[in-house]
This record gives C-alpha cells, sequence and structure tokens, in this order.
C-alpha cells in the first residue's frame, strides 16, 4: 500500500500556551509531541494531530512569544483544512460562537459545506463537512463529543500567480490527480486509499501581492513518504526531471525529511511515515513530557530553563 498525501502542515504562532489552548481545548485536537525546534532549541515545536498523529493529521507549531504578524500573499498557504462530519457543522458553528472565534458563514466548495475561521494569530482554518465519516473514530478528551471531532486534516489550498508549475510537481512528484474546478481554484487529490489529507487545492491569482512570513502564517507543507526508499525517489524526480534540488536528508526523530520550494514558492517537505510518534514515548501518555532527541539532551537543563511553562 502507497502512503500519499499530506503528512503535516507546520505553522508559525504567538505564545505557545495560547497556541495550545486554542487547538487542544476549543479544536479539541491531542497535543501528540511536545518538544523543541531541533533547528532553534530554545522554542518549542508543539504538535497536534489525531490520538496516534498519524500522518495527515498533523498541523504542528513554532511559538514564538513575540512573533510578528504575517500577512498572506502568493507563494503562501492561504488555508489549512480540517475534516469533520457534515452534520458536526452546526455544532462547531455554536461552539465557535461560544468560544469568541472569529469565522463566516458556513458556505458550499466542492460539494462540501465549509466553516472558515481563523486562530488566535490569524491563521486560515477551515473546518470541512464531509458526508459518510461518522464511521471513522474521532480522538476526544472529554469535552468535545466524539461523534463532533474533527477527523484528520482535509487538505490546504495554496495561493498561486500560477496554478501550472505546481500541480505538476504534485501530479509527476507526488501523484496527485486533478478531480475538480471551481472558479479560480483547481483541486488536485492525492491517490491511494488515505482518507486524511488527501487534497491540495490551487487558487491561481495572478500578480497578486506576495506575501511574508510571520505569525499566523503557515511555514512548509510536508507531503508523505512510505520510507526512504520512496522519500529517495521523489528527491531524484524532482532533481533529474524537473531540476529542483532538496536538502540534505534531516533526521526530525519522528520522520525524516527533505526539503525543497516549489515553482510556485511554498516551501514542501518530504517526510517518511516510519517511525512516528510512539517512537520515544507511548501512545497512552503522548505529548505529556518534553522529549529531546538525544544530541539535545545533554542540554536538557539549559533547554528547560528557556522554554515557557506550559499548563
Ligand atoms: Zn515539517
Amino acid at each position: 500500500m502507497t502512503s500519499t498525501g499530506l503528512h503535516h502542515v507546520t505553522a508559525i504562532s504567538g505564545p505557545a500556551q495560547r497556541n495550545l489552548d486554542f487547538y487542544t481545548r476549543v479544536l479539541g485536537l491531542r497535543l501528540v509531541k511536545k518538544t523543541v525546534n531541533f533547528d532553534d532549541p530554545g522554542t518549542y515545536h508543539l504538535y497536534y494531530g489525531d490520538e496516534a498523529g498519524q500522518p495527515g493529521t498533523v498541523l504542528t507549531f513554532f511559538p514564538w512569544d513575540g512573533a510578528v504578524p504575517g500577512r498572506v500573499g502568493v507563494g503562501e498557504t492561504q488555508q489549512t483544512a480540517f475534516r469533520v462530519p457534515r452534520s458536526s457543522i452546526g455544532y462547531w458553528t455554536q461552539r465557535l460562537v461560544a468560544a469568541n472565534v472569529a469565522h463566516e458563514a458556513p458556505q458550499p466548495r466542492f460539494g462540501n459545506t465549509v466553516l472558515a475561521f481563523k486562530d488566535p494569530d490569524g491563521l486560515s482554518l477551515a473546518l470541512i463537512g464531509i458526508d459518510g465519516i461518522e464511521s471513522e473514530a474521532g480522538w476526544s478528551a472529554g469535552e468535545i463529543p466524539a461523534r463532533h471531532a474533527i477527523r484528520g486534516l482535509h487538505g490546504v489550498t495554496l495561493l498561486l500567480k500560477d496554478a501550472g508549475p505546481t500541480a505538476a510537481i504534485l501530479q509527476d512528484v507526488f501523484g496527485f490527480t486533478e478531480v475538480a474546478r471551481e472558479g479560480n481554484l483547481i483541486r488536485l487529490a492525492a491517490s491511494g486509499d488515505a482518507s486524511h489529507g488527501r487534497f491540495v487545492d490551487l487558487w491561481a491569482v495572478g500578480n497578486f501581492m506576495r506575501g511574508h512570513q510571520g505569525g499566523g502564517s503557515v511555514h512548509h507543507i510536508a507531503f508523505r513518504a512510505s520510507n526512504d526508499a520512496a522519500q529517495e525517489a521523489m528527491a531524484r524526480k524532482l532533481r533529474d526531471t524537473h531540476r529542483l534540488p532538496t536538502t540534505e536528508q534531516k533526521d526530525r526523530n519522528y520522520f525524516r525529511s527533505v526539503y525543497f520550494r516549489e515553482p510556485g514558492g511554498v516551501l514542501f517537505e518530504i517526510a517518511t511515515d516510519d517511525p512516528g510518534f510512539a517512537y520515544d514515548e507511548p501512545v497512552a501518555s503522548l505529548g505529556q513530557a518534553l522529549k529531546l532527541p538525544p544530541f539535545l539532551e545533554r542540554d536538557r537543563a539549559r533547554i528547560e530553563a528557556v522554554l515557557p511553562h506550559l499548563a
């Protein structure tokens, strides 16, 4: 079985506690890993997902206390969307109202019901109401009934000057196919049977202003590779057919990654499915302890001293 589609989405946020409260309490995701930014160990890297943090359910953040707000523009991810049962859209609308979360009225997109809203840093999110997913397992920490829970990522919308060059990479390297068009929006879907993280929508806007990254911006999106061999095959195709070199492979402890900037300007990552988040702690207690990779363990005391306390 081939793993395809999105592995995770990573964004930039303001204070870590506010981010944690929003994603675990308001949206009811599970904190599946509390670690640090391996490239900047004085800051957290927080991972939210389903119970086990399966690929295709995960949204991660680099929280910075003093993050300057970003601005969405061409060459960036414009929206990150999660899946919920369509019958739960009313529940979620009421929940966002009760939590004072700025949101739009539900509206149709590609036959689904879209409830768009923003997180406390202005990150553009949506819940996509889908028929027929009620029986999929949902993570519940208690407050949100499991039947209404988020069922992983739906996909992302990329804001681009032209859709063509980005679509070519998605189709040729990651095995996506175009499945629908609506106005300036082109929907591509991953092949295979993964239900999570299947869609990338390309929104071509021509010469619109470029974005700049900051708080509330998506930093990169990661696509799945089953293992190192699949990742290497994708990297080779990028290099040989599309003249797009990737970085060397980086060990992210829970997956191994290479990165490249796709022709539309968005930073893409290819992340392996293995070993996953249960690599260094049991599924039952994911996210409770601060986990560090071996090369940072010797600095644990210093790292813990500079990280803000999370409750
Ligand atoms: Zn990543």
